[in-house]
């Protein structure tokens, strides 16, 4: 049989399985805590491992498992695991992973609250060397002998920055380190992990994946390209059945079952709701994004526009060939001379000021005094970070609305004389 399209897969997975009662197209969204085992002995086995099954929905449940399945789809992956939010899994995986002493790799461009965790991490002893991930020379230089693990994310925000993806993964595959990669601005739609040897993929599924702003989760879904059996932080009573499952055992204890970052099954239900919609509204919003940031670099009253599409953005190039079919969504803007940052925002009608992104809404955010408001100057000087920034998370609209409502905002300023 050919295989068929993602979409076609997503939309078609709950009711394909055995399960599932009534000819409902949907997995049930089951509420229980606790699951009866009639045979003791079952019980036993499933809390061995043994055989699959659940017994207490803070490590597992059908609604979260339905959603696991979902995931692994998109990702072409071995195995798939949520958390409660982005952060949630973020943080498991890594708690999970590693230990006092060991040393990783990590993009000097992070999402702010990934940056704050890792400062956590060092603090429990774990060493870690922040470089330009757009360069693969400098996490070259950086590695060390009980280097474990590369960090990063694929297009960073605010600034745009594109991480060399394809040279760090072919870099961690030769010296048998783990590659995790935070793919939240880029679901698997838009860029393919695994075949740039990604071993995790970490995504907040509060973003794309779920896309319409009301529920919150994460996942790390394990590509199946690292090989467990040459990771030195695998615990023995974990090294068991196929080694392509042993890291995900153990993020599975040790990060999910023992922090207890449990996404809620009403929730799982909601992100897969968003799913199933999800490569129609990647690509509308991709192809909203790259006409905004257009029509804006050509504005006089606009002094710079970050976007990976742009033939100027200093990784184009790169964007290129890791994102043939779109730059992503996220763009960011600095304003000209004489336009008040809060008074463009305000005079902005249609696009909403929040923060988050990966809406079907289009968003913007002040960032340098909001999100990086815990930063000091120097700081986000070194991340590129601006004062008069603004960050744009463009979503569905109708593009000439979009424009409309810049054209008009920007309209209230006067250019100084
Ligand atoms: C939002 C975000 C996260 C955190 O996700 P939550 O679901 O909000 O916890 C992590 N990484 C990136 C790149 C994000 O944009």
């Amino acid at each position: 049989m050919t295989r068929q399209g993602l979409t076609t897969q997503l939309v078609h997975l709950d009711r394909k399985n055995s399960s599932i009662e009534h000819g409902a197209v949907h997995s049930p969204t089951t509420n229980s805590v606790l699951f009866e085992y009639k045979n003791a002995q079952d019980i036993i086995d499933v809390f061995q491992g043994k055989k699959p099954g659940h017994v207490y929905s803070r490590s597992s449940s059908p609604s979260v498992s339905a959603l696991q399945e979902m995931l692994c789809r998109l990702e072409k992956g071995a195995g798939a695991l949520c958390f409660a939010t982005g952060m949630g899994a973020i943080s498991s995986t890594l708690l999970a992973l590693l230990k006092q002493g060991d040393h990783i790799i990590v993009s000097r461009y992070l999402f702010g609250n990934t940056r704050s965790f890792m400062g956590t991490l060092e603090s429990f002893g774990i060493h870690i060397s922040y470089v330009d991930v757009t360069r693969l020379t400098e996490v070259i230089d950086a590695y060390q002998p009980n280097t474990r693990a590369v960090f990063c994310e694929t297009i960073a925000n605010p600034v745009t920055q594109v991480a060399d993806v394809q040279s760090i993964g072919r870099y961690c595959k030769e010296r048998d380190i783990l590659f995790i990669l935070d793919n939240t601005m880029t679901p698997s739609i838009i860029f393919d992990a695994k075949a740039m040897n990604v071993s995790l993929v970490l995504s907040s599924l509060t973003k794309y994946l779920s896309g319409h702003g009301n529920v919150l989760g994460g996942a790390v879904i394990d590509t199946g390209n690292y090989d467990w059996q040459h990771y030195p932080n695998i615990q023995q009573q974990y090294k068991v059945g196929d080694p392509i499952q042993w890291g995900l055992t153990q993020i599975k204890k040790k990060g999910l079952r023992d922090l207890g970052a449990t996404l809620a099954p009403q929730s799982a239900h909601a992100i897969s709701i968003g799913l199933e919609t999800l490569a129609l509204r990647i690509q509308k919003s991709c192809d909203n994004a790259l006409k905004l940031a257009t029509f804006l670099d050509n504005h006089e009253k606009i002094k710079n526009v970050f976007y990976p599409g742009l033939s100027h953005h200093p990784q184009h190039f790169l964007a290129r060939e890791h994102f043939p079919q779109g730059y992503g969504a996220i763009l960011s803007i600095t304003l000209g001379e004489g336009i008040d940052l809060v008074e463009f925002l305000n005079a902005l009608d249609l696009v909403i000021c929040a923060t988050h992104l990966g809406d079907n809404r289009t968003l913007a955010l002040p960032v340098a005094a909001t999100i990086y408001a815990e930063n000091s100057a120097d700081e986000r000087k070194l991340m590129g970070i601006d004062d008069n920034m603004v960050r744009l998370s463009v979503g569905i609209e109708d593009i000439d609305d979009l424009v409309n409502d810049f054209s008009q905002a920007l309209n209230k300023f006067n250019l100084p004389e």
